[in-house]
């Protein structure tokens, strides 16, 4: 072979080694630009997903307040009578009951009311305020380990608060149930409420759809010992009251009253067992289904 046509397959040698080259070279331009746009794709992906997070599980909204069921049906009943729609109440035919109610109370006379109730041995009803039950825990305490039923009475008690509008009304439910429920556990709390003042009249209305679509239960009473009427109330006149009212074959519901100043009704209590006693009544706590 001569020396040229050495030389001439050597350049040609060179020319295909340099296009290999550059051929590598492109391929790795290429796999670069492909590896930046994936990495430019990610990037992207993952700033989209940090500012578009994926809906969790549906968590249902907390209503702050329940909607008012509007066209619900209002129960139908005298003023003062008790609604005992789906109460445990017991059959009349079985023998009348005594239902004895106590409101406004934790108070300093719950101790003693207590005691009266024992030596009887009888099972009453205490409506309690939120407020009341925070400035005596032990009591309701008490009231729940001896075997009575206990109800909400509201929060604070004070009308305004709590009928001014469906939230203040739906607030001071809550707050009390949520105190009950501290001290005793939400198992042993149910959802039975008496209106401060009683669910009648005409500014109430709007309550009473809202208090049963919060699952609650209600009740007023149909006799009563008179302990809210004014300073002058005594022992005979609440034994009047008793007797005028707690004559006939029902069941009562005995509203009385659980506060400092009602010192007549613990002491009238005995007479009043006594008397209900002889007029053929045995005892029992409210209680919701
Ligand atoms: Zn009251």
């Amino acid at each position: 072979m001569s020396e040229l046509k050495l030389i001439e397959l050597d350049i040609k040698g060179k020319k295909f080694a340099s296009r290999k080259i550059r051929r590598i070279k492109w391929l790795l331009r290429i796999l670069a630009v492909l590896i930046i746009l994936a990495c430019i794709g990610l990037s992207a992906l993952l700033v989209y997903n940090a500012l578009n997070p994926k809906p969790q599980q549906e968590i249902p909204q907390q209503t702050e307040t329940p909607i008012v069921q509007t066209g619900a049906e209002m129960p139908e009943y005298p003023e003062g009578r008790a609604d005992i729609t789906g109460l445990l109440l017991a059959d009349e035919s079985m023998g009348k009951k005594a239902y004895l109610t106590f409101d406004d109370g934790p108070s300093e006379n719950t101790a003693a009311l207590l005691d009266v109730l024992k030596a009887y041995n009888i099972k009453a009803t205490f409506f309690v305020t939120g407020e009341a039950v925070n400035k005596n825990p032990d009591l309701l305490v008490r009231i729940h380990n001896e075997g009575h039923a206990i109800g909400n009475h509201s929060n604070t008690h004070v009308y305004n608060n709590i009928y001014d509008n469906p939230d203040s009304f739906w607030l001071e439910v809550t707050e009390a149930q949520k105190i009950f429920e501290n001290i005793l556990g939400a198992e042993n709390v149910q959802k039975l409420f008496r209106f401060p003042g009683g669910s009648f009249g005409e500014k109430k209305e709007q309550f009473l759809p809202l208090i049963e679509s919060m699952g609650y239960k209600y009740v007023d009473w149909n006799a009563l010992n008179g302990d809210a009427e004014g300073g002058d109330f005594t022992a005979e006149k609440a034994m009047e009251y008793i007797e005028e009212q707690c004559t006939d074959t029902g069941n009562v519901i005995v509203l009385m009253h659980d506060a400092k100043n009602k010192t007549v009704t613990v002491e009238t209590l005995p007479q009043i067992i006594e008397y209900l006693r002889s007029e053929g009544y045995s005892f029992d706590k409210i209680t919701v289904n």
